[in-house]
């Protein structure tokens, strides 16, 4: 069975990296699909994007790295995929989750949305947390791949 994992992951984070795996095991395959979203002004574009996870992910076979617009049920038909992968942190996460979930049900019945709980520790994990973190210089090397740190500090150096 395909997954599709959709999001931003402006930029990906331990916390992403960890459903990615956990998903690679219960899936024949996961697609990582970066939604590429025109009205977010994201840090980084959705080719370096693609290159960064591809990077992360270069040891998960069964892992494949894409990009879309538009709906992801769409999306998801396209590719042949029978669900949507999508990680749980916290209580406000599943208000969002659930909603669109419920959604997608309505555009597309045979398409279901999996949740798979967050592994504690990246409970209060976002890409939102790395970038406020790093834009005045603090500690960003526990919460994403190494790579991908220098990537977000040398954006802010750049600013
Ligand atoms: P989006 O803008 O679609 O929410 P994100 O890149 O923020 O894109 O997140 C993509 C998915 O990864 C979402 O389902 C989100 O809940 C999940 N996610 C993000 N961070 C974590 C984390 N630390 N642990 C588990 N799931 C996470």
């Amino acid at each position: 069975m395909i997954a599709i994992y959709p999001g931003s992951f402006d930029p990906i984070t331990l916390g992403h990296l960890d459903i990615i795996t956990r998903g690679s095991q219960l899936f024949e395959k996961v697609i990582v699909a970066v939604l590429s979203n025109p009205s977010k002004k994201p840090l980084f574009t959705v080719e370096k994007r693609i290159e960064q996870i591809t990077y992360c992910t270069k040891n998960l076979s069964n892992v494949e790295i894409d990009s879309f617009a538009g709906l992801t049920v769409t999306y998801a038909k396209l590719k042949s995929a029978k669900v949507l992968l999508r990680g749980l942190r916290v209580l406000s996460d599943f208000e969002k989750e659930l909603q669109m979930a419920h959604t997608n049900k309505t555009l597309q019945e045979d398409i279901e949305t999996v949740f798979l709980a967050t592994t504690k520790e990246y409970s209060f994990l976002s890409s939102s947390v790395v970038k406020e973190i790093a834009q005045f210089g603090g500690e960003i090397a526990h919460l994403v791949p190494k790579e991908i740190a220098e990537d977000v500090y040398s954006y802010y150096q750049k600013l």
